[in-house]
C-alpha cells in the first residue's frame, strides 16, 4: 500500500532508508529523521495525511498545533486491547501515514504485537516498517493509577508471560468488583453481558460503559465514564495490578526499556511528579514519553527537562486507539526536543 498523498520527496526519504528494515539504533537519526526527533513531515502535509486517511472523520488531536507526521510512534492500541483497528488494519494505517518505527502497546497483552509480527514476517513488502515489541502495563504509585509502557523486550521471556497472566487475572478481579459496586447502585450486569461487548479484547471499562448504555442505565459511554467509571470514580480501581517495581524489573529482565506513559494525564503536582520519577528511576525505569498526541509545547518542554534531569530516554507515542474526531491520530505527534536522547537509541537491534 503506497501513501500516495505524500509528496515524492517525502516518500523517497521515508521509504528509501532501511531497505531491509533490519537496523534502527542511532541510524534512525541520520537516515530517517534529519531532525533527530522522530518527526519530519510538515503540519501542512500532516493535514493532508489526516484527510486522506479517513475522509469521514477528523482524525487529529486538534488541540496540538505543533503536531507533525512522525515516522516513529511507540504507543498505540489494537483490538487486542481497547483499540478499534485490528493489527492488520493498524499496519495498513501505519504504512499509509509513513510510520517507520512502530510499537504496538496494547494493555496487558502481546496478542496484537504477536499477530502483527507474524504478518510482517510473512510479507516481504512490509520490511520498510520496523515493529518493536511493546506492552502497556497498568500499575499504581502512591494511590495514583499509572501506566508503564515496556518497549523492545523479549516477547517470549518467561517473566513477561507470568506478568501478563498476573495482569489478566487482576483485570478479572477488578471487573468482578466493579460490577458488584455498580449492582449496588441498581445497575446490575453480569460478566457475560459485559464480555459480549469485548469480543476477543481484554475486558475493560469501555465495555462496561457500552453495556451500561445497552441496559439503559446511561445515555452514552461518555456519561458512564463521567459519572461512574472515569478517573477517581468507583470503577477506577488500580489496587489489583502488579506493583510498579515488579513491572519495571520484568521489562528490564526481558531486555526492554520501561517507559512512563502519558505523564501529563496523571495530573500530579510538580513535586509529586518529581517524587514519582525519582521512584521510577530507583526501580530501574529507563524512559518517559516526552511527546504524546495533543500535548502542548510547554508540556513537552517540561517532560524533556525531567528526562534530562533524571537521565531518562525520551519516547514519542500517540496513544492511538481509533480514527475519530478529537482522538489522537497514529503518528500525529509533535517532535521531540533536540536535546533529549530518543528511546530507540537504547534499542539493541
Ligand atoms: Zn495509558
Ligand atoms: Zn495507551
Amino acid at each position: 500500500m503506497q501513501p500516495t498523498h505524500l509528496s515524492t520527496d517525502l516518500l523517497n526519504h521515508a521509504f528509501s532508508a532501511f531497505p531491509d528494515g533490519s537496523q534502527i539504533g542511532s541510524r534512525i537519526d541520520s537516515h530517517i529523521d534529519s531532525q533527530g526527533d522522530g518527526s519530519q513531515i510538515s503540519e501542512k502535509t500532516s493535514e493532508k495525511i489526516s484527510e486522506s486517511a479517513d475522509t469521514d472523520t477528523d482524525t487529529g488531536a486538534d488541540n496540538c498545533t505543533s503536531a507533525v507526521a512522525s515516522v516513529v510512534d511507540l504507543h498505540c492500541h489494537t483490538t487486542a486491547s481497547d483499540g478499534e483497528l485490528t493489527p492488520r488494519e493498524l499496519l495498513l494505517l501505519a504504512k499509509s501515514v509513513g510510520i517507520r518505527l512502530l510499537a504496538i502497546t496494547d494493555h496487558d497483552t502481546l496478542a496484537g504485537y504477536n499477530e502483527l509480527q507474524a504478518l510482517i514476517t510473512q510479507s516481504p513488502q512490509n520490511t520498510a516498517l520496523h515493529l518493536v515489541c511493546g506492552c502497556e502495563f497498568s500499575s499504581a504509585w502512591q494511590g495514583v493509577g499509572v501506566h508503564i509502557v515496556g518497549l523492545n523486550f523479549d516477547a517470549n521471556h518467561p517473566r513477561v508471560t507470568d506478568l501478563i497472566h498476573y495482569q489478566q487475572a487482576a483485570r478479572a478481579s477488578r471487573l468482578a468488583k466493579q460490577l458488584k459496586q455498580l449492582a449496588a447502585l441498581q445497575m446490575p450486569m453480569t460478566v457475560e453481558e459485559v464480555s459480549a461487548f469485548a469480543a476477543h479484547q481484554n475486558i475493560g471499562r469501555p465495555h462496561i460503559a457500552q453495556c451500561m448504555v445497552a441496559k439503559g442505565y446511561v445515555d452514552s459511554p461518555a456519561k458512564a465514564f463521567k459519572k461512574y467509571l472515569g478517573r477517581g470514580k468507583l470503577g477506577d480501581m488500580h489496587q489489583y495490578w502488579a506493583p510498579l517495581p515488579q513491572i519495571i524489573d520484568t521489562i528490564n529482565q526481558a531486555g526492554g526499556i520501561a517507559t512512563i506513559a502519558h505523564p501529563a494525564q496523571y495530573r500530579m503536582t510538580r513535586s509529586k511528579m518529581h517524587r514519582f520519577v525519582r521512584d521510577f528511576v530507583g526501580f530501574g525505569g529507563g524512559a518517559i514519553e516526552v511527546a504524546t498526541a495533543g500535548q502542548p509545547a510547554d508540556q513537552i518542554e517540561k517532560f524533556a527537562l525531567i528526562a534530562k534531569q533524571y537521565g531518562l530516554y525520551a519516547s514519542i507515542g500517540s496513544d492511538f486507539h481509533r480514527q475519530r474526531r478529537y482522538h489522537p491520530m497514529l503518528g500525529k505527534i509533535a517532535p521531540l526536543p533536540k536535546d533529549v536522547i530518543p528511546v530507540w537509541h537504547g534499542f539493541n537491534v
